[in-house]
């Protein structure tokens, strides 16, 4: 055993969640010690998630774009790809991130011990270190950042390498020529667009009756209609119920939901991908040694001060629930470490910090990018809450149409109950097009700052951006939009 580490707080978990926590707390004055059990930090977003993603994903909607230029007088010669480089390139953005934050980890004193964490009692954390050795950490207050991983499906061939999960996806070690995604959520249908740019014909089985869940349906048939081409099949209300590896691929049958034979009969595929949502790691920490209550699912319940059952250890991040987005764990870490820091140094303002955000925006980095915030269409409908809708077409935007990329719109809600008198605040919003996720930021603070249409449509908005259609659909939903055809009386 290592001599004992002692510290105020114990960060188990180097996510986004778990360095910001890390970084926050030592910010204001804590003696931090980060737990980690991979090399680097940053976890499951910058190493095998968001970030490498994102470097595909970039290159694939370059490569589609410039496929298209040959319609506007530019050929470019086809395409040839070096996955060894394209690799490359991935494996270098993570290594600039991840680098980048072993330096602030440095910068902040905070102590890095890198190794599978378990708690022992209710103030102490064992480490077991890479070469085997044991680290034995005494910590005042705890921030559990353990995150989640991939499920897999029981019934698919384990150890083989044509079965993979994102985390799989993203080694890119083959370029298959018939890929199979199970599950049409965000992760399977952004993966599936690169393979797809990088030679792939694609198949997704969904469950539910619909791709990209939660988003609103005319966002996402937008990116539909755009996307068709990539699949030889969409198998909505299937499931996969057999998968068997043989040396031409892995053969794969389907059933449709309610029991009855699938449209499609076996298939046999080079890759697949099972994306069917992730997993708490809430059970593999030990948590019960140190009394915090883990449910059966392994999520940890947590208060909006991010306090577990034990009042010193806290939790943050996907282990905490859903929506399990780096953003989210973000905005929990910095509540956590306040409310910390503000009790051990006795700070009344920091120690009332609490997790009072209104909404959590999405984004599927798709082609085009679909993001939402706050209250959907869909739900609206569902929930019998009255909204009117303000709807800026990108087929109206200069830019839009100057860049070639006119299929999306933008699309705020505003309250239209009878106390909002005809001018309610703005509760939620959709963006489908290119930029997306760069723009429902505003959106956002719309929603936080209580906004109605007047104070959006009458923020001046650069011009020509994609931008400006946020200040579009509020204008018209006052019938003030002179972009548009006017409105019928
Ligand atoms: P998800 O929950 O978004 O989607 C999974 C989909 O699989 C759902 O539509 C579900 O109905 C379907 N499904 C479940 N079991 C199935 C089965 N047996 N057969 C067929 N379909 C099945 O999950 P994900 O795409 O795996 O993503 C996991 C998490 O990571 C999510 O919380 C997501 O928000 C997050 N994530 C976010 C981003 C982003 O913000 N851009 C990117 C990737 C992942």
């Amino acid at each position: 055993m290592e001599h004992d580490l002692d510290c105020d707080v114990l960060v188990l978990g180097a996510g986004p969640g778990g360095y910001s926590a890390a970084f926050r707390a030592a910010d204001l004055g804590l003696k931090v010690v980060l737990v980690e059990r991979y090399p680097t930090l940053g976890g499951v977003c910058l190493n095998v998630g968001c970030i490498p993603s994102k470097a595909l994903l970039h290159v694939a909607a370059v490569m589609d774009e410039v496929s298209h230029f040959e319609s506007l007088g530019i050929t470019f010669a086809a395409p040839t790809i070096d996955l060894t480089r394209l690799k490359a390139h991935k494996d270098k953005v993570i290594g600039r991130l991840t680098g980048g934050l072993a330096a602030m980890a440095k910068m902040r004193q905070v102590t890095v011990v890198q190794g599978r964490g378990e708690f022992v009692d209710p103030n102490q954390l064992n480490v077991e270190l890479t070469d085997g050795q044991r680290q034995s950490v005494k910590f005042k207050r705890a921030i559990i950042a353990a995150g989640s991983e991939a499920v897999k499906l029981p019934f698919l061939p384990q150890g083989d390498e044509r079965v993979v999960t994102s985390t799989g996806a993203l080694e890119l070690r083959q370029a298959p020529k018939r890929m199979l995604i199970i599950g049409g959520g965000i992760i399977g249908l952004e993966m599936g667009t690169v393979y797809s740019t990088l030679g792939a014909r694609l198949d997704v089985v969904e469950m539910q009756d619909g791709l990209m869940q939660g988003a609103d349906r005319d966002l996402v048939k937008v990116w539909q209609k755009m996307n068709a081409p990539r699949f030889d099949h969409i198998l909505l209300k299937t499931k996969t119920v057999s998968a068997e590896a043989t040396a031409e691929g892995i053969k794969v049958k389907f059933e449709s939901a309610d029991g009855t034979p699938a449209a499609l009969p076996e298939q046999t595929y080079d890759l697949v991908l099972q994306a069917v949502g992730r997993v708490p790691n809430g059970k593999k920490i030990a948590a019960d040694k140190a009394g915090v209550a883990v449910s059966e699912r392994g999520f940890i319940n947590v208060d909006i001060q991010m306090r577990t059952n034990v009042p010193h250890i806290f939790a943050i991040g996907d282990i905490v629930g859903q929506p399990m987005l780096a953003h989210k764990a973000v905005h929990e870490a910095h509540v956590a470490a306040e409310v910390i820091a503000g009790e051990l140094l006795g700070d009344a303002k920091l120690s009332q910090s609490a997790f009072d955000a209104r909404v959590i925006p999405s984004v599927a980095y798709t082609d085009p990018e679909i993001a939402w915030v706050g209250l959907t269409e869909d739900d609206a409908k569902a929930r019998g809450i009255k909204v009117k809708k303000g709807l800026f077409p990108w087929s109206a935007s200069g830019r839009a149409i100057a860049n070639g990329r006119d299929e999306g719109f933008t699309k705020l809600l505003f309250d239209d109950s009878e106390e909002a008198h005809g001018h309610g605040r703005i509760l939620g919003g959709g963006i489908v097009g290119t930029h997306a996720g760069d723009m429902i930021g505003e959106i956002t603070l719309a929603i936080e700052m209580g906004a109605d249409a007047v104070d959006i449509g009458k923020t001046i908005h650069p011009h020509p951006t994609l931008g400006e259609s946020i200040g579009l659909a509020a204008e018209a939903f006052e019938g003030a939009c002179t972009d548009l055809p006017p409105a019928r009386k």
